[in-house]
């Protein structure tokens, strides 16, 4: 049974946007209802908010992303506004990485990092080996490969820390970042185009029914919307599906692998 208040809506919609009745139906279940996570009549109306540029995902791909259109238009002389969801409760607490850093991209994206007092990035690698643990007890040593070198060229890193700093360098050139937004779903458009994200609603029981403390998502609409949520996103999945992009690109079935990695506390370090 259809909601009268849908009904109406798609009414209305179909006028104002000159659309056919069926076209402006699929277009507000989508946008508006289908997907919903607690029934329609209990819910608060979601609040919308408009941008240029939207990034979903604050890890390295999303910050550098932001910075770069920010940097890019302000030296055009164009005022974009850019905003960048970040599933973590902040920028860099889902990203556990201890890392080697190749800083090419960085010297390209923010010349003069290194003369930022606040940049984490200050431990050059000083040593490369490449041993193969043979038993608890035992281990040989084999030569490193020349792509495995990283003394003199790379440097050591808490990946978490240096997102930390990409977001603090985004939001001075006015990038808004907003953690503990989740992007839910995608939003399309009438004609099928992605539109943007909704965010996910708070408060929702472990029944699927609003709690007393419900506050819906917000749908967040821009001109462009940019999938960083890294390996395996949700949303990028429906999305590279929706539009085949695999096939598109031609590109290679993903492969995954599985690594362990150990972080080590150098002897009289803090960390
Ligand atoms: C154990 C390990 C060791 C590694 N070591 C190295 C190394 O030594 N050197 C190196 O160069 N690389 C290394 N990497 C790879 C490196 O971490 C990745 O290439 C890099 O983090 C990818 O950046 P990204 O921004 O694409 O994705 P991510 O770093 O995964 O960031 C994605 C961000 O998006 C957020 N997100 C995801 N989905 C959503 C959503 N729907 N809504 C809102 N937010 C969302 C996540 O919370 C996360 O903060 C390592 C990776 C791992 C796992």
């Amino acid at each position: 049974m259809i909601p009268v208040w849908l009904a109406s809506r798609a009414a209305v919609t179909a006028c104002s946007k000159g659309l056919p009745m069926s076209t402006a139906w699929r277009w507000l279940r989508s946008s508006a209802w289908a997907s919903s996570d607690v029934s329609a009549s209990t819910q608060p109306a979601r609040e919308q908010m408009n941008y240029d540029v939207l990034v979903v995902g604050a890890g390295p791909a999303g910050l550098s992303a932001a910075i770069r259109i920010k940097t890019q238009c302000q030296s055009a002389g164009k005022e974009v506004s850019v905003c960048v969801i970040e599933k973590g409760s902040e920028v860099g607490s889902h990203i556990l990485s201890g890392n080697v850093l190749e800083t090419r991209a960085l010297d390209e994206l923010l010349p003069g990092w290194k003369d930022d007092p606040d940049c984490p990035i200050k431990v050059p690698a000083n040593r490369d080996s490449m041993l193969w643990l043979a038993s608890p007890s035992w281990s040989l040593r084999l030569p490193t490969p020349p792509s495995m070198h990283n003394k003199g060229k790379n440097y050591v890193v808490s990946l978490s820390e240096v997102a930390r700093w990409m977001g603090r360098r985004a939001e001075a050139l006015g990038v808004e970042i907003y953690a503990g937004f989740a992007g839910k779903r995608v939003l399309y458009g009438w004609d099928g185009h992605v539109e943007g994200v909704a965010t996910n609603d708070f408060g929702i029981g472990r029944d699927g029914r609003a709690k007393s403390t419900f506050s819906p998502g917000v749908d967040l609409r821009a001109r462009v919307t940019l999938l960083a949520e890294g390996c395996r996103g949700s949303l990028s999945e429906e999305v590279i599906s929706r539009f085949d992009l695999r096939q598109a690109a031609g590109a290679e079935p993903q492969t995954y692998a599985l690594g362990i990695k150990e972080v080590k506390r150098p002897r009289g370090g803090t960390r």
